[in-house]
């Protein structure tokens, strides 16, 4: 079927929207027609093939639509159904088996390859191959064919135009703190970055009870809005050293738990030396392949803490989905006040405010 699409061609140039064609579903998978999308950092780095996803390729991987076609083998999802997507996963190996599918064996081919598992790309302009299966969903799509496993289908009455972003970003900072950090009532948290990745583990860190919330950001009006959102103290690394500020503010102690949301060495580094005595540290924040940071092993050596590097807040989309649906319709994790809204025809508007730092999560609606 002919479908429209916003096609990533080259490193630092705009999306272009084209027609292309989209083959029938296979057995295993659904078409979506894509309500809404959400625009990550990771499309943008993609674009620029920090990550080589092969170009031309349909990025998007925040995608919310409704089930238009099932393929013979799925049993579990009809037309019809509301939908969020997830990235793919094999489900098969040790990773997925346990509950850690976000560490699939395959899980770059299947969500960096440029397509399905068999090679085949779902996406075609004329005779040329353009790259589908992003984050095994491809969502800057008005359809897009997703296997079904990596769809989690959700309430008739669910606000899809809002939903995309819960199957990366929001995802992946909440699931963080509520899955690998497991900041619990009445600890502290320092999270470094403000973007949509840092304040929903800000809003999840609070709905689980954390009393001593500080956000770290060197861009102030950022920290304006941590702190509206409910931060109890907020840094800007750009004029203050915050680890020294960081350990002022726990009394010398340091923070029971922490998370770098920036990818960037030095703050890195300086989320390592603000965890207290057995602290847990989390890295989300993407850097290029080969950046290495430095850490402290001759002092940090007798602290006892515990770093981990997380994918995708380690969430099992179909369990952790609902829960944060669950989260927000009771007002306890308010991730709507992170989101505007654009047409899908204004993609590159969106990626520049999201780039400029204007907009923390822009969703585009089809
Ligand atoms: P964002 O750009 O909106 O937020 C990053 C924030 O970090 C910004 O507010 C920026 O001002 C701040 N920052 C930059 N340099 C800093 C510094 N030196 N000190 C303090 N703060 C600094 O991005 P986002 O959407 O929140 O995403 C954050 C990161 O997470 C990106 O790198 C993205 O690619 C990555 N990501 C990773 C996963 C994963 O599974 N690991 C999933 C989604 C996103």
């Amino acid at each position: 079927m002919k479908i429209t699409a916003a096609v990533a061609t080259a490193p630092q140039t705009e999306l272009e929207i084209r027609e292309l064609e989209l083959d029938e579903p296979r057995p295993d998978e659904v078409t979506v027609r894509m309500v809404a999308s959400g625009v990550c950092h990771t499309d943008a780095i993609v674009r620029d093939q920090w990550y080589p996803v092969p170009l031309p390729a349909v990025l998007g991987h925040e995608g919310a639509g409704v089930v238009t076609a099932v393929g013979s083998a799925v049993t579990d999802l009809a037309v019809g159904d509301k939908v969020v997507l997830a990235p793919a996963s094999c489900g098969e190996c040790e990773h997925c088996i346990t509950g850690h599918p976000q560490y699939c064996v395959d899980y770059f081919a299947l969500n960096f390859g440029g397509s399905r598992a068999d090679g085949s790309s779902s996406f075609a302009d004329g005779s040329d191959r353009v790259s589908s299966n992003f984050f095994g969903q491809s969502s800057f799509a008005s359809h897009s064919n997703v296997r079904a496993r990596n769809a989690v289908k959700v309430s008739d009455d669910a606000p899809l135009e809002l939903l995309g972003p819960l199957g990366c970003g929001i995802m992946t900072g909440s699931g963080s703190v509520l899955n690998v950090l497991r900041t619990s009532p009445g600890e502290s948290i320092a999270i470094f970055g403000t973007g949509a990745v840092g304040l929903a583990g800000m809003l999840a860190a609070i709905a689980a009870g954390a009393t001593t919330v500080i956000m770290v950001d060197i861009v102030p009006s950022r920290l304006e809005f941590a702190r509206e959102l409910g931060a109890t103290h907020v840094v800007n690394s750009a004029e203050v050293d915050a680890v020294a500020e960081i350990r002022e503010i726990t009394g010398g102690r340091g923070v029971h738990t922490a998370l770098d949301t920036t990818g960037v060495p030095q703050v890195f580094s300086q989320m390592t030396k603000s965890l207290a005595l057995r602290g847990r540290g989390v890295l989300v924040g993407a850097a290029k392949l080969g950046t290495e940071a430095p850490f402290d092993i001759g002092t940090l050596l007798t602290s006892g803490i515990t770093i981990s590097m997380v994918v995708e807040g380690d969430a099992v989309p179909r369990e952790f989905i609902p829960r944060l649906i669950s989260l927000y319709e009771q007002g306890l994790f308010p991730f709507d006040k992170l989101v505007k809204t654009y047409d899908f025809a204004d993609i590159n508007a969106a990626f520049a405010d999201s780039e400029s730092g204007a907009t923390i999560k822009p969703v585009l609606r089809f």
